[in-house]
């Protein structure tokens, strides 16, 4: 199986394309532009395994991408290449429209025409899935969960740009029958996620003393799940999932994200105890405009059309989290050093 897989070297783009090369044995192309958030040092285990290569490229690129679709030759694209973090969607929307929309757009214009000049049975057997997120279906109120036909009604330019290239995608299919699946997931977490996201910003500002910023009461609701949990579903929704379909991916794990700040610092006080509690340095910050209330995924089609299951609860992912950033400094104390992300979070510009 020959893959090309898009933003691989990014948080989730990562452990997909380790998950494909080290235990799906297939042949993987990850073509990345390495913006801020892309980070090879995330491939170190695979980057000499004989059946991955990089090509440092942009999706809104199209003569780059048929050029890569030309030469690597793929049966399968998974499209996960974005800009995907909100509060930069909310200073700088204009590269979420670029990347999100038009790269979007850009990618499947080059697949059609590469998936068009296919001999009949590679044809047949070609798949793009497109890897998207649960924001597009808006906020939930108290009860209730995200299911396949939930209307799209995004808050953020975020989750707008992701809804606006879903609806793409689908169309791609109505339109002109290219062979697409769309996945949409709840928020991930695990090893190599950037440090600007609320898991590993609380993680590593707890490490270092630092207040552990909270938007708002921190009585806002996320649906986590474990980001290996996610690779092993895009794998099993791009193998199996029906043409044209959306598969919701979810691990049924609603937090309130104070929760989850307080059982980082129960962790950390376990593990690499201080004088005082951790939970002594949160600090609740102004709420995010349009910050959505509720997000839980219904995720019954993926766990009973193609049987998949998490394998991690969040108790055990959230340990397994913390011990990874514990271990791994020589991963994030670079970013941690160079990124600017803002006093709010208590970090100070040093590049
Ligand atoms: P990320 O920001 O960690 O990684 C994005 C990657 O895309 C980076 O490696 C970056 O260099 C690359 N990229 C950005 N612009 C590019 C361009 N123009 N051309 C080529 N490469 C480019 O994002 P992530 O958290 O790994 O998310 C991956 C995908 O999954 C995104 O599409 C996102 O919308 C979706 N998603 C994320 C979550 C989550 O919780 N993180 C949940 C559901 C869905």
């Amino acid at each position: 199986m020959r893959i090309l897989v898009t933003g691989g070297a990014g948080f989730i783009g990562s452990a997909l394309v380790r998950y494909l090369v080290s235990e799906v044995g297939a042949e993987v192309l990850n073509v990345d532009k390495l913006t801020y958030a892309g980070n090879l040092a995330s491939l170190k285990v695979i980057e000499n395994a004989p059946n991955y290569r990089f090509l440092q490229a942009d999706i809104t690129d199209r003569a780059a991408m048929s050029e890569a679709l030309a030469s690597f030759k793929p049966d399968r694209i998974m499209h996960l290449a974005a800009e995907s973090h909100v509060d930069r969607s909310i200073t700088g929307a204009g590269e979420f429209v670029h990347t999100n929309v038009v790269g979007t757009f850009t990618l499947l214009e080059a697949a059609r025409h590469y998936w068009s000049e296919l001999p009949a049975a590679e044809k047949e057997a070609f798949r793009f899935l497109h890897v998207s997120t649960d924001e597009v279906y808006g906020s939930l109120g108290e009860d209730g969960l995200f299911e396949e036909v939930t209307p799209y009604d995004p808050s953020s330019p975020y989750s707008a740009s992701k809804a606006a290239s879903d609806h793409l995608v689908v169309a791609w299919h109505r339109t002109y029958g290219l062979p697409v699946v769309v996945s949409n997931c709840s928020n991930n977490y695990g090893p190599y996620h950037f440090p600007e996201k609320l898991i590993p910003l609380t993680i590593l500002n707890a490490l270092e003393g630092r207040t552990l910023p909270v938007y708002g009461n921190g009585a806002n609701i996320r649906d986590w799940l474990y980001v290996e949990d996610h690779a092993r579903a895009l794998h099993l929704i791009a193998s199996n999932g029906r043409l044209g379909e959306k598969y919701n991916v979810g691990g049924r794990n609603e937090r309130r994200n104070i929760e989850v700040v307080r059982r980082i610092c129960d962790l950390m006080d376990e593990l690499a105890p201080k004088a005082t509690s951790h939970h002594d340095l949160i600090t609740f910050v102004t709420d995010r405009p349009g910050h959505d209330a509720r997000y839980a995924i219904d995720a019954t089609k993926l766990e009973t059309e193609l049987g998949w299951k998490a394998r991690e609860t969040f108790d055990t992912g959230i340990a397994n989290t913390v011990k990874w950033y514990l271990d791994n400094a020589w991963w994030w104390q670079p970013l941690r050093e160079k990124v600017y992300v803002g006093e709010r979070l208590g970090i100070i510009e040093k590049a």
